[in-house]
This record gives structure tokens, C-alpha cells and sequence, in this order.
């Protein structure tokens, strides 16, 4: 996807900061972090989100969140705990068009999460 900013960062041509990279998966550090650690996991496979998955897809959300909980363990914020926001479309407020989970942690977070 030539338009797309999170391709661009697997490409390199948009640097990241790399938190955990596989033939499948690329995980990078959210450039305005939401709390003291904000992650975001995607697929290297352009995929616009979850409502426009196509069959046989479905397969790298486990492996998302394996990483996720890899990095979790890494990181050692495993026992205390995080979130994984996944936004989806409008209501969802997805900005980019490109499927990826938020993983934060680093300090408990709030008990809501919409406003
Ligand atoms: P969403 O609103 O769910 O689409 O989330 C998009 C996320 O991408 C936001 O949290 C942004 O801060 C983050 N973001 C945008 N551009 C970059 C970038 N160049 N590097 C890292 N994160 C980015
Ligand atoms: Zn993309």
C-alpha cells in the first residue's frame, strides 16, 4: 500500500523505534504515547482493520497477541498488567488505516476506557 504510513514504516522508508521485529510482525513505539509504555503491534501484511479482514487472516491476531504477551514478559510488566486497544473505523476513531494494537502499560491505567 503505497499511501500507507505504517507500510512506509516497514519499509523503512519512515523510521520507528523497534521494540520486536518477525517475518510476520512488527512491533514500534507509539510516537505520542498514551502512558509510560505504548506499543503498537501490526501485521507486515497490509490489512485496514478488522472489519475488512478476509478469510484466513483472522490467524495473525493470535499471533499479535502472542507477541504481545512476549513483549509483556520482556519488558517485565507481565504480572502488573496492560491494556491492547484495538481501534476500528469512525466510531472507532482509527486514524490509521492500517490494522494495529495498542499495548500500554506502565501504570494503572484508567478504570474506563471511553469517554
Ligand atoms: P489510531 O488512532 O488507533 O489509528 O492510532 C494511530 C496511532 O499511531 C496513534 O497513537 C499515533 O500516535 C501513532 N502514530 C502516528 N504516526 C506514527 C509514527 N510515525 N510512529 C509511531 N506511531 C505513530
Ligand atoms: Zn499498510
Amino acid at each position: 500500500m503505497e499511501d500507507c504510513l505504517f507500510c512506509k514504516i516497514i519499509n523503512g522508508e519512515i523510521p520507528c523505534e523497534k521494540v520486536y521485529e518477525d517475518e510476520e510482525i512488527l512491533a514500534f513505539k507509539d510516537i505520542n504515547p498514551a502512558a509510560p509504555i505504548h506499543v503498537l503491534v501490526i501485521p507486515k501484511k497490509h490489512i485496514t482493520s478488522l472489519a475488512t479482514m478476509k478469510q484466513g487472516e483472522e490467524e495473525i491476531i493470535a499471533k499479535i497477541y502472542k507477541t504481545i504477551n512476549n513483549i509483556s514478559e520482556k519488558q517485565g510488566f507481565k504480572e502488573k498488567g496492560y491494556r491492547v486497544i484495538v481501534n476500528c473505523g469512525e466510531d472507532g476513531c482509527q486514524e490509521v488505516k492500517h490494522l494495529h494494537f495498542h499495548l500500554l502499560a506502565g501504570k494503572k491505567l484508567g478504570e474506563k476506557i471511553v469517554e
